[in-house]
C-alpha cells in the first residue's frame, strides 16, 4: 500500500489549519467591520432624520407638505441622503429624489411599519424608486402638543415618518478597499504560515526521515553505522534505543559468527563427517568431510534433499528412521557401492525447545581402512598359517614314511631327513623373517627406534661383507659407489638389514657371474640406495604387488632359493620407518633396480 510521506501529512494539515484561520479571521473581521459600518452611516442617517425631524414638523401640522418637499430636495444636495417623509397611512408627501405624487403608496415598507411600530426602523432592500440597493431609516414625527401629554408623551400620534436613506453601493464602495486590504494581508499571512509551517513540518520529519536512513542500514545489515542524537527529548531516546540496538545485535551477530566459525572450523577439521538435514530432508549443513565421502560438492550441497545425492538405499532407509525417530544412537556400517567405502554412522533427531522433531544430525565415520586392516590381518594370519603347514606337512610326511621303516634304508633315510633339515630352515627362516617384521612394527609403533645422523657408508659396506659369501658361491661381483661422506639420519642397524635382503635377493635372481651394484646418492631433498642387478627381472604386472607381505613372483624358484616372501615388506617396512619409501624399476632379463629412498630433511 502507498504510503504517505510524514512531512506530506503534517504539512497539508498545517495548511488546512492556516486556511481555516485566515478565512474565518478575515470573514469574521469584513463581517464586523461591515456592520460596524453600517451601524455608522445608520446612525449617521438617524441624525439627520432628527434633524430634518425639526425642521418639517411645524409645516407638517400646518400640512404644507409642498414646503416640506422642498426642503428635502434642497437638503438631499448638501447632504447627498434621500429623504423621504410619509403620512401614517403610507402616502408620500415629500421625497428628494422623486416627485411624490408619483410614488406609490409605502405603507408596506418594513422600515415605515418598524418606525411606527417600535420608533424607529432600519432596512436594506432594492428601491423600486430609484433602482438601487439602499439603506433606509425611519423614525416616526409624533404631534407637537403631544409633547405636554401627562404620560411623557407616550401616546403621542404620529403624523408622519421622516426617513432617510443613502445607497448601499457606497458603503460597499467603502468597504472594498478594506476588503482588499483585509485579503492580501491575509494573503501575506497565509503564504508566510505556510512556509513557516513547511519549515516546522521539515524540522519534524527530517529526524524521522534520517532515523529511517540509519534504521534502513542497521535492517540491511550495517550495525556499525549510529544515528544522530536530534534535539527532539522523544526523538533522542528513539534515535539512543536504536543505537543501542544495534550494537547489541552487532555484538550478538560478532558472537554468533565467531561461534559459527568455531563450529565451522571444528566440524572442517574433523576426520568424520557431519551432516545435518531438515526435517524435510534437505540439507542444511555439511562438512568436508562428509561431502568427500558422499562425493558431493559442498557448493551446491546446501538446500538439496539428502535423498537426491545419496543414492544408497539402506543409507536412505537409515537417515529416513533418524528422521522419524526410530533410529538408535548405535552405528551402522553401509558400504557405498560406487566408491566401495565402509561407512559407519551415527544418527541423531534434532529436537527444537518445543521438543518438535525438526531433523537428524548424522556422523559419517569412514572405516574403510580399519575394515581394510582387518582384512589384510587376516589375510596374513591366512598366508602364515599356509606357508607354515607346507613345512610342517612335508617335514610329518617324511617323519611317518621314517617310521614306517624307511629309517632302515640309510641312503633313503640321510635324504629324507635333509629334505626335513630344509623344511625345518625354511621354517625358521619364516619364522625369524615373521620375528623380525613384528618387532620392527612394535618398535616403530612403540618409538623405541633410534635415528642419528651418520654416515651411511660404513652400513653399505658391512651389508656387501654379510652378503658375500653367498655372492662369492655364484661368483657374482658386488661393487659398492658410494662417496665417503653421505650422512643421514637412519637407524644404521635396520638400514643394513634392509641392504643386507636386497643384495641377497639380487643373489638368488641374478646369473652367475654377474655384477651387483650397490649405489648410495645424496640429492637435495634426499638420499637414495640403489641395489642394481642383472638378474631375470620381474614382470611389470608383478611389480605393485612384489612389497606385499608373503608375495611372490613364481613360489616354486622363491621356496628352491630359500624365499619367504617377506624380505622386500621388511624393506619397505624399514624405508616406512625412516619416512622414506622404496621403488623398483625392472626389465624381463635385463635385471632391477630396488631403490630405498630416505629424506634428509
Ligand atoms: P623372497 O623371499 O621370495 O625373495 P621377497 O619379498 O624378497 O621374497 O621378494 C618377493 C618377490 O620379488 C620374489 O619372489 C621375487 O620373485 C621378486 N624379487 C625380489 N627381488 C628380486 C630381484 N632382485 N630380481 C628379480 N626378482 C626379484
Amino acid at each position: 500500500m502507498f504510503k504517505k510521506r510524514l512531512l506530506w501529512q503534517i504539512y497539508p494539515s498545517f495548511l488546512l489549519i492556516i486556511a481555516i484561520s485566515v478565512i474565518s479571521v478575515a470573514w469574521y473581521g469584513s463581517q464586523s467591520l461591515r456592520k460596524f459600518h453600517l451601524n455608522q452611516v445608520a446612525e449617521v442617517l438617524k441624525i439627520r432624520a432628527h434633524l430634518i425631524e425639526k425642521q418639517i414638523s411645524a409645516n407638517l401640522v400646518t400640512q404644507n407638505f409642498k414646503e416640506i418637499d422642498d426642503f428635502c430636495k434642497q437638503i438631499a444636495i448638501t447632504s447627498s441622503t434621500r429623504i423621504t417623509v410619509i403620512l401614517p397611512n403610507g402616502e408620500v408627501i415629500a421625497d428628494s429624489d422623486e416627485i411624490p405624487s408619483r410614488m406609490k403608496n409605502h405603507a408596506d415598507r418594513p422600515e415605515f411599519q418598524d418606525a411606527l411600530r417600535q420608533g424607529s426602523g432600519d432596512s436594506i432592500r432594492f428601491s423600486e424608486t430609484i433602482g438601487k440597493r439602499m439603506m433606509y431609516l425611519a423614525i416616526p414625527i409624533k404631534s407637537a402638543q403631544s409633547e405636554t401629554s401627562p404620560n411623557g408623551g407616550q401616546d403621542d400620534k404620529v403624523i408622519a415618518v421622516v426617513r432617510t436613506s443613502v445607497p448601499v453601493t457606497a458603503i460597499d464602495e467603502a468597504l472594498k478597499d478594506i476588503y482588499k486590504k483585509l485579503f492580501w494581508a491575509g494573503v501575506i499571512i497565509a503564504i508566510c504560515a505556510a512556509a513557516i509551517s513547511l519549515a516546522i513540518s521539515k524540522k519534524i520529519s527530517r529526524p524521522v526521515e534520517q532515523m529511517t536512513e540509519v534504521a534502513k542500514h542497521f535492517a540491511s545489515g550495517k550495525l556499525d553505522m549510529r544515528l544522530s542524537i536530534p534535539n527532539t527529548a522523544e526523538l533522542a531516546d528513539l534515535a539512543k534505543a536504536l543505537n543501542e540496538m544495534a550494537r547489541q545485535l552487532n555484538d550478538r551477530i560478532d558472537t554468533i559468527t565467531q561461534e559459527r566459525s568455531q563450529i565451522q572450523a571444528i566440524l572442517s577439521s574433523m576426520i568424520e563427517g557431519v551432516l545435518a538435514i531438515d526435517s524435510a530432508g534437505h540439507i542444511v549443513s555439511i562438512n568436508k568431510a562428509a561431502a568427500d565421502l558422499l562425493d558431493i560438492d559442498t557448493a551446491k550441497s546446501n538446500g538439496m534433499n539428502i535423498e537426491e545425492v545419496v543414492r544408497n538405499p539402506q543409507l536412505q532407509q537409515y537417515i529416513k528412521d533418524t528422521l522419524e525417530d526410530k533410529q538408535t544412537a548405535e552405528a551402522d556400517c553401509f558400504v557405498l557401492n560406487d566408491s566401495g567405502r565402509f561407512l559407519q554412522l551415527y544418527g541423531s533427531s534434532l529436537t527444537d525447545n518445543k521438543g518438535n522433531n525438526n531433523g537428524a544430525v548424522l556422523v559419517l565415520h569412514d572405516v574403510t581402512r580399519t575394515r581394510q586392516l582387518e582384512e589384510v590381518r587376516r589375510d596374513f594370519v591366512a598366508n602364515v598359517s599356509h606357508e607354515l603347514k607346507t613345512p610342517i606337512t612335508s617335514i610329518k610326511g617324511f617323519v611317518e614314511t621314517l617310521q614306517e621303516g624307511a629309517i632302515n634304508n640309510t641312503e633313503e633315510a640321510k635324504r629324507f631327513l635333509n629334505i626335513i633339515a630344509r623344511h625345518a630352515d625354511r621354517l625358521n627362516a619364516i619364522v625369524d623373517d615373521l620375528l623380525s617384521l613384528s618387532r620392527l612394527e612394535e618398535d616403530s609403533e612403540k618409538r623405541r627406534l633410534s635415528f642419528e645422523k651418520t654416515n651411511i657408508r660404513p652400513s653399505l659396506v658391512s651389508a656387501i661383507e654379510l652378503s658375500k659369501v653367498k655372492a662369492d658361491q655364484k661368483h657374482i661381483a658386488v661393487e659398492l659407489l658410494c662417496d665417503k661422506e653421505i650422512t643421514v639420519k637412519i637407524n644404521a642397524a635396520l638400514i643394513e638389514q634392509a641392504v643386507i635382503n636386497l643384495v641377497d635377493n639380487a643373489v638368488k635372481y641374478s646369473p652367475e657371474n654377474s655384477t651387483i651394484i650397490v649405489k648410495a646418492q645424496k640429492t637435495a631433498n634426499e638420499v637414495t640406495i640403489s641395489v642394481i642387478d642383472q638378474g631375470c627381472g620381474i614382470e611389470q604386472k608383478h611389480l605393485s604387488r612384489i612389497f606385499e607381505r608373503f608375495y611372490v613372483v613364481d613360489k616354486a624358484r622363491s621356496r628352491k632359493l630359500g624365499g619367504t616372501g617377506l624380505g622386500l615388506a621388511i624393506i619397505k617396512h624399514i624405508s616406512g620407518v625412516h619416512g622414506g619409501f622404496v621403488t623398483v624399476e625392472s626389465s624381463i632379463g635385463q635385471g632391477s633396480n630396488f631403490i630405498i629412498h630416505l629424506p634428509t630433511a
